[in-house]
């Protein structure tokens, strides 16, 4: 983490100081240090930080020191692309806001019944966690205003901003003053963001954070040649070879994950799938169990891929490889967070190694730098990148 500034430095509250120490946060993140002094001046801000080096606090900080609680009007909005995101974000801050009394936190997601909202809506949230959809929802309804915002995050933001969100999104920022706060942070970026950022920011700070060895999540990258009839042997292989506590494998379709939680199941391993056919309400029992430990093998889409912060998550196992190079990045960002180390498996076909080779070159120039050691594709630190075991 940083050492050049530490939390007591940063003209944070009293009451911000104690929740950050009961969380066990020793000092700030350099992404922490870097945007909470900026965001707390007021500034937009266009972050950019590896997986898993606390995001959600650096902007989650900001945003209590400056919630006014005499204001019965919504100040502060974060959007995100997931409904466990959104339910995570709305966990951590309220964490954060353990020892400030009179914050009211509401988390507005799709799946959960409109009336349950209108009513947490009702008690008059200053800060609101949504994604997009329902939020414009309730906007279109009546039962939300957001005419008084002050700051507005958009968590993942290149993906809040890809074409399946960013009418919603866009739609979402309009209603609100224009001379708001607009802070985006992802792990990656793109040209949407490139666009929304001088469309709707003033004068931004952009803060990069390198993947450099102090902030890089330490994952040991392995990519297993297979054929396609043997990819489920060679995941029971692997998951008989180490005995993960905690295992996330992904795959690309709904299909797929049903199929192989059912066979994994069928071979007696406990395991659990996650994915957006599934009710709401059974994803949020799955997502809370899969944290808190009470299960080690979590089989899903790419709706865990973003963001989802689960502790000791040893490794990530891609069954499919993504279809797009951001989600490989975002998948095995799973692992190896908050500067544990974790590792990831790739199981790749002759025919997806056309992809594999896509991926790579993607993450030579991603936050995640590789380089070449002796002929060998390693990480910074000289772990080997392309392995077969
Ligand atoms: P990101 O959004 O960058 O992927 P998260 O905000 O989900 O990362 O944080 C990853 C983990 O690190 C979380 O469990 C969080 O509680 C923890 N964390 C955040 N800030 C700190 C800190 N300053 N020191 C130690 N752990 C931290
Ligand atoms: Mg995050």
């Amino acid at each position: 983490m940083n050492s050049e500034l530490s939390f007591d430095s940063m003209d944070l509250s009293s009451e911000i100081l104690k929740a950050v120490r009961a969380m066990g946060f020793e000092e700030p993140s350099t992404v922490q240090a870097k945007t909470i002094p900026l965001m707390m001046e007021g500034r937009d801000i266009n972050a950019i930080a590896p997986t898993g080096t606390g995001k959600t606090c650096a902007f989650g900080i900001p945003m209590l020191e400056y919630v006014q609680l005499k204001d019965s009007r919504v100040q502060e909005i974060v959007l995100a692309p997931t409904r466990e995101l959104a339910l995570q974000i709305g966990d951590e801050l309220t964490r954060l806001a353990k020892y400030i009394d009179g914050v009211r936190i509401a988390v507005i997601y799709g799946g959960q019944s409109i009336s349950r909202q209108i009513t947490a809506l009702k008690r008059h949230p200053q800060i609101v966690i949504a994604t997009p959809g329902r939020l414009l929802d309730h906007m279109q309804r009546g039962n939300i205003r957001l005419d008084a915002v002050h700051t507005m995050v958009l968590d993942e933001a290149d993906e809040m901003l890809n074409m399946g969100f960013v009418k919603d999104v866009t739609k979402i920022i309009e209603a609100t003053p224009s001379d708001r706060q607009l802070v985006l942070f992802s792990a990656t970026t793109n040209q949407d963001v490139l666009t929304i950022a001088w469309k709707y920011q003033h004068d931004p700070v952009e803060i990069t954070v390198e993947a450099t060895k102090k902030d890089r999540p330490q994952i040991t990258q392995y990519v297993i040649a297979v054929d396609q009839d043997q990819k489920t042997d060679h995941l029971l292989y692997l998951l008989d070879a180490d005995e993960y506590q905690r295992i996330m494998i992904f795959c690309n379709t709904k299909f797929m994950t049903d199929k192989l939680t059912s066979r994994l199941v069928k071979e007696g391993y406990d395991a659990r799938c996650l994915h957006g056919d599934i009710p709401q309400s059974k994803r949020n029992v799955v997502m809370s169990d899969f944290k808190r430990g009470k299960f080690p093998i979590l089989v899903s889409t790419d709706v865990a891929a973003r963001g989802i912060d689960v502790d000791d998550v040893e490794a990530v196992i891609n069954y499919d490889l993504p279809n797009e190079n951001e989600y490989y990045l975002h998948r095995i960002g799973r692992t190896g967070r908050a500067h544990k180390h974790g590792v990831s498996f790739s199981l790749v076909t002759f025919r997806e190694s056309v992809r594999m080779d896509e991926i790579l070159k993607y993450m030579l120039t991603a936050p995640t730098p590789l380089k070449f050691v002796d002929g060998v594709l390693c990480t910074e630190d000289g772990t080997p990148f392309f392995s077969n075991i």
